[in-house]
């Protein structure tokens, strides 16, 4: 590969899907920042009626694009529908998100003039995304910063190239123009130069925790910024006391290992009452024993494609021969079916015994069990971390629930729904290592304006209050004296 030179292989072929280079980050930003006057100064009606056509581009391009997510991460067809269907219904959510939480309120009008307070765009944004979702997720930004009046500078992940590309063609089809919205393709650093480019206003990002530290770090000396990260979890699920153990069973397979346990909220951790163990990890593991793996395209279709890569297939691996060896027992072997490619089956271990736990996202299909006897403790373990995405109770009663939700610390808390699946029309966020209280889906209009309060009179008109002296006029002198 020369310098510059970026490709995207198919996970579960390993064939080359994607080829071509990095852009150029002065450039794309320059190009921003002169298209940004004319873009924000277009009444929102305009912009709103641009993005809608852009929905109407992907439902036209819908197949194509289900098509070479699922070659390019490897998820399932049936899957990277789902995905494109999101990015659909993301419009309409963005432009009720607007009008709901960025419109325009007058406040009172009086004497003293009209208050009102209106919203402004940053300027240009840059959006960073991650693979796992590589149309979805950069969308749920591009979206509402262009409502916004803001121009984008769109780097997709440098796993997933060609959907970033495709994604991008869609808004310009839409009549959005090329320097309004632009894909700049590139790896870490190209990452970092948009990031710290003095002509960006605004950085919203959504990808591993270590990389939003590093964009975080690296703006701190810019609080006038706009920075939103939405970053990985160590998610819990905890199973207490409940008669539907097949019921819960299925839940925590699918929090754990939808998506090959490649989304940000994917439980990590079963944490599980004792009297329920034998019976719900039996359960959880004869299910896990069924989930077909297989190619995205393959009939029977399967529940779990390959991981991104070889690379992160090999460092899951080692992450189950470390707690293995550290104190863990394994319930279910991660296996690598073919060491070539990077499909692996889902792995499952008790970590009980286990002492200093790493707390760390382990990106892929692999769930830790740990013992509890009780709710309280049950909370304890589940707060036992750095990061706080989204945590789900299963069973108990709603006393139990109420108790669960008052002291669990994360963004998404659920009863008896998995810890994944989360609605865009809901913010979407965590604490900790999670995110920087910026919640995105419903909650991105937020940070993709700002607001301006003003008070206003349409003539001057003014009257002097308390603390002046009684003006003294000099006495004129009649005129001839
Ligand atoms: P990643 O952090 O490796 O990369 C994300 C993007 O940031 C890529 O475009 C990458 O090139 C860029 N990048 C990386 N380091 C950078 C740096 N120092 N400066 C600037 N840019 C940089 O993430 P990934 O591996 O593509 O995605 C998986 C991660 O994303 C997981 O941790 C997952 O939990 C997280 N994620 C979070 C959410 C959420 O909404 N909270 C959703 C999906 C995925």
């Amino acid at each position: 590969m020369s310098p510059g030179e970026l490709i995207s292989y198919e996970p579960a072929t390993g064939r080359e899907l994607w080829r071509g280079r990095a852009g150029d980050v002065d450039a794309a930003v320059d190009r921003a920042r002169r298209a940004w006057p004319e873009w924000a100064a277009k009444p929102l009606a305009t912009r709103v009626e641009l993005v809608r056509r852009f929905a109407n581009e992907v439902r036209k391009e819908h197949d194509k694009l289900a098509e070479l997510i699922a070659r390019e991460t490897g998820k399932p067809l049936w899957e990277a529908r789902t995905e494109v269907e999101s990015v659909i219904a993301k419009v309409d959510i963005s432009v009720t998100a607007y009008a709901e939480r960025t419109g325009q309120k007058r406040l009172d009008s009086a004497l003293q003039g009209t208050a009102a307070v209106r919203h402004k765009p940053h300027g240009v944004l840059a959006v960073l995304g991650p693979y796992n979702f590589p149309a979805h997720l950069p969308n749920g930004h591009i979206v509402p910063a262009l409502i916004a009046g803001n121009t984008v500078v769109f780097k997709p992940s440098e796993k997933t190239p060609a959907v970033g590309e495709f994604l991008t063609g869609c808004f310009h089809r839409a009549g959005i123009s090329a320097a309004v919205v632009q894909c700049l393709q590139g790896a870490v650093a190209e990452g970092q130069a948009l990031v710290a480019h003095r002509d960006i206003d605004g950085v919203l990002f959504t990808g591993s925790a270590q990389a939003g530290i590093a964009i975080n770090k690296r703006l701190a000396t810019n609080p006038g910024k706009i920075v939103a990260l939405e970053m990985g979890g160590n998610n819990p699920i905890v199973v207490v006391d409940t008669p539907k153990v097949a019921d819960a069973a299925i839940l925590v397979v699918q929090s754990a290992f939808t998506t090959a346990g490649q989304r940000c909220t994917a439980a990590r951790r079963l944490i599980v009452k004792a009297s329920m163990y034998d019976a719900l990890v039996s359960e959880v593991k004869n299910l896990a024993d069924r989930i077909i793996v297989g190619e995205p395209f393959a009939d029977p279709a399967p529940f779990m494609g390959p991981v991104i890569d070889n690379r992160a297939a090999d460092q899951l691996s080692e992450s189950f021969i470390y707690l293995l060896s550290n104190g863990g027992k394994a319930i279910k072997h991660m296996l690598r079916q073919d060491e070539k490619l990077p499909f692996l089956g889902p792995g499952i271990i008790d970590v009980t015994a286990m002492k200093d736990r790493p707390d760390v996202e382990l990106f892929g299909p692999l769930l830790q069990v740990i013992k509890v006897d009780d709710l309280d403790q049950a909370i304890a373990e589940a707060n036992n971390t750095r990061f706080g995405l989204s945590a789900s109770l299963v069973g108990g009663s709603p006393q139990d629930y109420n108790r669960f939700w008052a002291n669990i610390r994360a963004g998404i808390v659920n009863w008896n729904r998995p810890t994944s699946g989360a609605s865009s029309k809901a913010p979407f966020g965590g604490l900790g290592l999670s995110g920087n209280h910026r919640p995105s889906a419903f909650y991105a209009a937020d940070y993709c304006a700002y607001p301006v309060a003003s008070t206003e009179m349409d003539q001057p008109r003014a009257s002097l209050g308390a603390g002046f002296r009684e003006e003294r006029r000099k006495a004129r002198r009649p005129i001839g004296d």
